[in-house]
């Protein structure tokens, strides 16, 4: 059994239910939870969720964007704080690894990790790597949005769960989600904004649903909802992408949790 939480759902401005996206996965085995992303807040949301400091083995980071890499350093201190004494090993593309080494270099002053009471890894990885997480194979596909990002697909024994994390729609999207129980995608604009998703390479709802519909997943979960920034509403949201996807769509809210 694997449970998912949503620890955040919101695009690049947090709102007050909804902070930058991340997420968090759970298997049966202690310690071993897999985070993706790490925004703002991300240790808040993982101690409302009831995740302890050594409950997360592996952070993936998506890409180099503030609302998913900026809370890095915080979160491995948040964790020191705590008691974590577990390893913690780091994985990103070559790109955002480089932003996440300045990041730690910046607070080199206070982030001592030689002396640190964990150790951390910081491994870089690209679409030929063979990754594990959860002890499920996990494969890597890289997106397309306006700075290197990547997707991940866990073969998990429930089913697939597919995250795309930002990206504007693209061929390498109907891999990543080929059939995925759960596609869990961004949407952070409407089609009446669609001018603006393409300037910024990332989705509309109604383009979530088209790729959904095209990787002929079970669920599509919208996330990096950009209603604090557009002034949308999730039903708005939800009733688009259903004009492209039949499936069951759901809009997470921060803390829901679901397993699989
Ligand atoms: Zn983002
Ligand atoms: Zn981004």
């Amino acid at each position: 059994m694997t449970r998912l939480i949503f620890l955040g759902t919101a695009s690049a401005l947090p709102t007050t239910a909804r902070g930058n996206v991340a997420l968090a996965l759970l298997g049966d085995a202690g310690g071993q939870g897999l985070l993706i992303d790490c925004g703002d807040g991300v240790y808040r949301a993982l101690s409302r969720a009831g995740i302890g400091p050594d409950a997360i083995g592996d952070v993936f980071i998506t890409h180099a964007h503030i609302d998913h890499i900026g809370g890095l350093p915080s979160l491995i201190e948040s964790f020191r704080l705590a008691g974590r004494r577990r390893p913690l090993r780091v994985y990103a593309l070559p790109e955002t690894m480089r932003v996440a080494r300045a990041l730690m270099d910046i607070f080199a002053f206070e982030l001592t990790l030689e002396r640190w009471s964990y150790e951390i890894s910081f491994t870089v990885v690209d679409e030929d790597a063979r990754l594990t997480f959860l002890d499920a194979p996990t494969q890597l596909y890289r997106m397309r949005h306006s700075i290197p990002s990547a997707g991940l697909r866990l073969e998990l024994p429930g089913g697939v769960i597919a995250y795309s994390c930002d990206t504007e729609p693209a061929p390498a999207i109907v891999d990543l989600g080929r059939q995925a129980r759960l596609f869990i995608t961004e949407s952070t604009f409407l089609r009446k904004n669609e001018a603006f998703a393409r300037m910024s390479k990332h989705m509309t709802a109604f383009e979530a649903g088209q790729q959904a519909a095209a990787c002929e997943v079970g669920t599509l979960a919208l996330v990096h909802l950009g209603e604090g920034e557009e002034g949308w509403s999730q039903a708005e949201a939800s009733a688009e992408a259903a004009e492209s996807f039949s499936g069951p769509i759901i809009l997470p809210l921060d803390g829901d949790t679901l397993e699989l």
